[in-house]
């Protein structure tokens, strides 16, 4: 029988998602209902008219007064509420009554969709401590000794720096060049909507630094907090070398046989990757309808060019160049990790099968992937980096009509490399670091609102290029380390 690759079978269920879930929202996206009984004291009548983008509750109360209530998060209206929590936290008892009664059938298998493909990311999410804390392990006992890990650790930070800082360049020329707030078109909106609060920058640093060492190892692996779980995994490995001997050999062995393991149960995982894709695509095209792709139209062609700049580009010319590797057959190897990414927005979620394609489809070492590849997923972030220098300015744009100067986008571009690092490898984590940069440069942090409608699918690309740009370390690291050491690292 014809067994189609891996990643084309991803690839399929993808589109295949989209196109049904597209389909769907088209045909059942909208619902209008009234109601009349078993409503709150005082009211008489509720009609809901629910679409993709917009809800409208009207109340009649017992002296015939009519309320309107609208969610919409990209209405002008300061009155709107721009999201269903909002709006739920505003009026409790209505919202109860809108996800009964009120949603359109897209939205109510929507939420199944989610479930569905939720277990996927869940079987992600189950093996991601102890396939990172075993492969840690695995891979620096393989190191052999400490000066070995301190040249990978430097050429890994170097790679980091370097390619987030191309990212940010990329980023800033594509919103100088197309000027998507200066375009017209888009409403600023004239209340502040809900933002989620950010502390300070070097708070915010500052608790990096703390989640480095942990108070309590096992409560990190059970949190689970990526950085502690790393810088207490790295401890404790560079120790057990020290100490040496039979203690070494022993780790190394419980170590090994754990990743074995792990490793084995990871691949079955990956066989399941087609259906997650289909059903996580299919969630977000329902709920969301094509708009998803579509509003907000030159804002996202900059990002995405960028994007796509850096990704097809300077990321290939660097495995080109410095790896020596075919970029192409680089990036099919690891395309079930690049398609994970891509729908389910997240790099930690990804982590499992990014480690995977690189040791077992693309013949990475596991001492260099298991170093890489989990840092990188926590502080290596080039599409958020992009992403928050393009939003930014873009808001900039908008705010004052015109392009900020060179001084201050310079600040933007330092604060953006230290937001991508601070962002935590999860859905949506780019916005809530965006309000730092947005203060830096005095700009009223309400006017995330206005691109908070299309950040789903922006996170979704920018995520892609953050796992992408983690693999393509690894594979420089790899080379540099053959390189140096004359035998595969
Ligand atoms: N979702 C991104 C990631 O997991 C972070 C972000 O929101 O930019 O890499």
């Amino acid at each position: 029988m014809l067994r189609l690759a891996l990643h084309w079978q991803i690839l399929i269920g993808m589109v295949a998602g989209a196109a049904l879930g597209v389909g769907l929202n088209v045909t059942a996206g909208s619902a209008s209902v009234t109601l009349e009984e078993n409503l709150p004291a005082g009211l008489e009548q509720v009609e809901i008219d629910s679409s993709t983008s917009r809800t409208e509750i009207r109340t009649t109360d017992d002296a015939e007064r009519l309320t309107t209530y609208v969610i919409d998060p990209s209405s002008p209206d300061p009155d709107a509420f721009r999201s269903l929590g909002s709006f739920g936290e505003a009026h409790p008892a209505l919202a109860r009554i809108y996800l009964e009664h009120g949603r359109s059938p897209a939205q109510r298998y929507g939420e199944w969709f989610r479930r569905l493909g939720g277990l996927f990311l869940r079987m992600l999410q189950m093996v991601a401590v102890p396939l990172i804390v075993t492969s840690l392990i695995t891979g620096i006992m393989g190191l052999g000794g400490s000066g070995t890990i301190g040249r990978m650790f430097q050429r890994t930070l170097l790679y980091y720096l370097s390619t987030s800082m191309l990212a940010i360049l990329t980023g800033l020329l594509a919103v100088n060049i197309f000027r998507p707030g200066l375009r017209g078109g888009v409403i600023a909106p004239a209340a502040p909507p809900q933002v989620t609060e950010a502390s300070s920058l070097g708070e915010i640093l500052f608790n990096q630094l703390e989640a480095m060492i942990p108070s309590n190892p096992a409560a990190a692996l059970v949190e689970p907090n990526f950085l502690s779980i790393i810088a207490f995994t790295l401890a404790f490995a560079i120790f057990a070398l020290r100490v040496g001997g039979a203690t070494a050999e022993r780790v190394r062995t419980a170590a090994e046989t754990g990743f074995a393991v792990m490793m084995a149960l990871t691949t079955a995982i990956i066989h399941l990757a087609p259906l997650g894709v289909f059903f996580l695509m299919l969630y977000v095209t329902s709920t969301q309808g094509a708009a998803v792709f579509a509003s907000l139209g030159w804002y996202m062609l900059a990002v995405i060019s960028a994007l796509a700049f850096h990704a097809l580009i300077t990321l290939p010319l660097i495995i080109r160049l410095v790896a020596k590797r075919s970029p192409w057959l680089f990036a099919r190897a690891m395309s079930p990790a690049l398609l994970t990414a891509f729908s389910s927005a997240s790099s930690n979620g990804t982590l499992p099968l990014t480690l995977a394609s690189a040791e077992e489809r693309a013949g990475i070492s596991n001492r260099t992937s298991s170093f890489v590849l989990p840092l990188g997923a926590t502080i290596n972030m080039d599409g958020t980096a992009l992403y928050e220098a393009v939003a930014v300015l873009f808001i900039a744009q908008l705010h004052f009509g015109q392009n900020l100067e060179l001084t201050q986008q310079l600040i933007v571009a330092f604060t953006a490399l230290l937001a991508s690092v601070g962002a935590a490898g999860i859905p949506h984590a780019g916005l809530v670091m965006m309000v730092i940069i947005l203060q830096a440069v005095n700009l009223p942090v309400e006017m995330q609102g206005i691109i908070l409608a299309v950040d789903r699918v922006l996170d979704m690309s920018r995520t892609t290029v953050n796992v992408w740009s983690d693999s393509c370390g690894c594979a420089v690291v790899d080379a540099l380390e053959t390189r140096t050491s004359g035998s595969p690292a």
